[in-house]
């Protein structure tokens, strides 16, 4: 039977100390830090994570501001909200919702957000501190998977670990962040030859390919970590992982469900970078 990761008791962990620590930055300095959500358009799932980001902040104990665009908003007018975000004393991150409509530029969109503001760590900066590990912001997602390793107390130092997905902002930094603990670290991607062979060799198994049960009790050692970033919405409307947790629980030591897994560490992870980007602030 394997320990069943639990994300949503670790992140309200988080968020309680993110709130006393918030308290004391607000006592100190007068002001709350402060989050800018930009959401341009009304894709469902988008609106949805708007939200819950707004209700994270007020939670906590942020100003938070979301500034909904239409659809159809040009490039300038986009840039133009982020120029205004960007000498707005009040906001100290600036989170621009992706994925954004077909007609926009999202690398240029990225860029225009000033890297001591970019509390997503999508910038060519933050992405590059990574490599260096010199970093003030992490991806949130990676972020909140090292997060719960560390909350497990599970040991990254010489441990086979295979992240499984290349994404930017999940695979690549998810891997660099397993490599700054000392973990032996290998990546696999739709090209990967033998896929089974390769995660069968993992002490900590990282998915994230955005495949329904993709990962099954055969592709896994005993006693392995498994951590299942995938979110994906069955017929039934169900959310279910990248994980088949039903064959692959009962061989691993360490499992994340889904929901209720790396999701609600996510978002928490969001607010632990925007009160760093007010302290940085001066
Ligand atoms: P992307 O679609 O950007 O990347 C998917 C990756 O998986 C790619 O590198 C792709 O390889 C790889 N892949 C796809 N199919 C296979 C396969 N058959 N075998 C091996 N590798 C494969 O996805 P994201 O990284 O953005 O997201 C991944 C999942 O994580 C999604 O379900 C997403 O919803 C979820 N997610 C969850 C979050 C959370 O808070 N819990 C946050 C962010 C994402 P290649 O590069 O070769 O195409």
């Amino acid at each position: 039977m394997a320990n069943i990761i639990d994300g949503k008791k670790i992140a309200a962990d988080v968020r309680a100390d993110i709130t006393a620590r918030t308290e004391a930055f607000k006592n100190e300095r007068g002001y709350a830090p402060g989050l800018a959500v930009v959401i341009v358009g009304e894709d469902p799932a988008s609106q949805v994570y708007v939200r819950n980001k707004k209700k994270a902040c007020e939670d906590v104990g942020f100003y938070s501001e979301v500034h909904e665009m239409p659809a159809q908003t040009t490039m300038e007018e986009l840039l133009a909200k982020i120029e205004e975000l960007k000498n707005n004393t009040k906001i100290h991150g600036i989170l621009v919702q992706l994925p954004l409509p077909k007609h926009l530029d999202e690398k240029a969109v990225i860029a225009a957000i000033p890297p001591e503001k970019d509390v997503d760590a999508f910038h060519t900066i933050n992405t590059g501190k990574i490599m260096l590990g010199e970093y003030s912001f992490l991806p949130c997602t990676p972020a909140g998977v090292m997060k719960m390793l560390e909350y497990e107390n599970i040991d990254v130092s010489g441990k086979e670990c295979v992240v499984v997905g290349r994404s930017n902002i999940v695979g690549k930094p998810m891997a660099m962040l397993l490599l700054h603990q000392n973990g032996t670290v290998t990546i696999c991607h739709s090209r990967t030859k033998d896929l089974a062979e390769v995660t069968r060799r993992a002490d900590i198994l990282v998915v994230a390919i955005g495949k329904a049960d993709f990962i099954t009790g055969d592709m896994v050692k005993d006693g392995a970590v498994v951590i299942d970033v995938g979110m994906n919405r069955r017929a039934d409307g169900k959310l279910t992982g990248d994980v088949d947790f039903a064959t692959v629980e009962p061989k691993a030591s360490a499992i994340t469900p889904v929901p209720g897994g790396v999701g609600p560490m996510t978002i928490t992870m969001l607010l632990e970078n925007t009160l760093t980007a007010a302290k940085t602030t001066i």
